[in-house]
């Protein structure tokens, strides 16, 4: 039986006959097709990939580390293994893709970069690269993201970005993503619009998998200080696609070795409760300029979704995501909110590692392979380090310890600022 395409790259802007597309207001096709000609012309050429490479090495702190999970193998009865991006400037993989966003924007003589921001990550990415590179950085954030994420707002101001708060409907990701949209299309000749994940239209998806592959090269590599031949498991948490994309890309071919994505199973299965968009009659959506899987309701529109990780409440997925199940080269699972919490705390006390709340999704998902094969060899996807989650773990764990810790930090400052 031959195999299906695997389309590792996309043609004619599509990934098989569906996923991806520039489907985007007139205004905005120049400059996408525009991104399109910098992305096939200069991105391959070796002044850029020269250029990235040194600093991936010494401002990212590429390569980071493929740690053997010793204490996890040994309870779990499998060989496990973790791919640590935690360990990359700001914290996860999203700076590989904003560096490299960044960089090409300056090589096509961009002098601003604008990207949208939900939780704050990729804001802070953006932000860092910017900062490094010499750009003026505008972030949009939803209003009602800048309250709530307060600390990562600091962190961008402090590394000279421009937060501009979106009053504007629902004062969420969505918001945010229009308005930034609206900012560029009004100074398009002088901006790069840096996107944080592998979807949205041609040539975004090709191009931020291109600059997170890094990943997957490096690991290839790294195994073979372990063991011979190919693992046997890649597992990674699935947001819009891009640390995923980024670490399957070295293995797409390699069909032995078999690709699992783990989805936000947030905290039910009803709409509005999860983010889980590869289930039983999952349907297919035109938004945010590329056609893929949306989670909808009944009349057609894009659901609330939820999930305890910021980073994994996307309403849709990455293209070329959607395309690799489709053939079933990629199998997707869920973790819901509870599991991914239980499989942080079980790798910090048996690892020594705090995972992102994304991340640890994937971690969930090596804990339930793990029920069903034995004596396999997994890597985990560990793509942001837990620092940032603080604010929702300690509340979970601690909650009238954490109550305290802030009373206490509110009743200082009051005095200090009626002082
Ligand atoms: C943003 C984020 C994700 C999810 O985004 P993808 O594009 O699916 O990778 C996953 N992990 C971390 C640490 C993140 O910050």
């Amino acid at each position: 039986m031959s195999k299906p395409s695997l389309f590792l790259k996309s043609q004619n802007m599509f990934f098989g006959e569906h996923f991806g597309g520039m489907f985007v207001p007139e205004n905005l096709k120049d400059a996408l097709l525009e991104l399109a000609k910098a992305y096939e012309n200069i991105l391959p050429t070796p002044q850029f990939q020269n250029t990235f490479k040194d600093l991936c090495t010494h401002f990212i702190g590429r390569p980071t580390p493929l740690i053997f999970a010793k204490n996890a193998s040994a309870i779990l009865g499998n060989e496990i293994y973790l791919k640590f991006e935690g360990l990359a400037n700001t914290g996860a993989h999203k700076i590989n893709n904003a560096l490299g966003q960044v960089l090409l924007a300056k090589m096509m003589g961009k002098t601003k970069a604008i990207a949208e921001t939900g939780a704050g990550q990729h804001g802070l990415a953006t932000a860092s690269a910017c900062a490094k590179l010499g750009l003026e950085c505008h972030i949009y954030m939803g209003a009602k993201d800048v309250r709530r994420q307060r600390p990562n707002v600091f962190n961008m101001e402090l590394l000279g970005a421009h937060v501009h708060a979106v009053e504007k409907g629902d004062q969420g990701l969505k918001d945010a993503v229009d308005e930034a949209l609206r900012a560029w299309s009004e100074q398009v000749a002088s901006t790069h619009y840096v996107l944080g994940s592998a979807v949205g239209p041609y040539p975004y998806p090709d191009l931020v998998r291109d600059l997170q592959s890094v990943i997957g090269k490096e690991l290839k590599e790294q195994i073979k200080g372990y063991f011979e031949g190919l693992p046997d498991m890649l597992v990674a948490c699935i947001g819009g696609g891009s640390n995923a994309m980024g670490f399957f890309s070295a293995f797409l071919e390699d069909w032995g070795c078999a690709l699992y994505g783990i989805e936000g199973g947030g905290r039910g299965t009803n709409l509005g409760e999860h983010a889980t968009r590869m289930r039983p009659g999952k349907k297919m959506a035109i938004a945010h300029g590329f056609q893929s899987i949306f989670i909808q309701d009944d009349q057609g529109n894009l659901a609330k979704t939820h999930s305890i990780s910021a980073g994994l409440d996307y309403v849709g997925i990455g293209p070329q995501i959607a395309h690799l199940e489709n053939i079933g080269r990629l199998h997707c699972l869920s973790a819901r909110d509870e599991e991914a919490l239980h499989a942080l705390q079980f790798f910090a006390k048996h690892e020594g590692i705090i995972a992102a709340l994304e991340s640890s999704h994937a971690l969930a998902g090596v804990l339930e392979l793990s029920k069903s094969v034995k004596n396999k060899k997994i890597i985990a996807h560990v793509s942001g380090r837990g620092d940032k989650d603080i604010f929702i773990t300690a509340k979970h764990a601690h909650p009238q310890r954490w109550l305290e810790f802030l009373e206490h930090e509110t009743l200082e400052l009051r005095e200090k600022l009626n002082s």
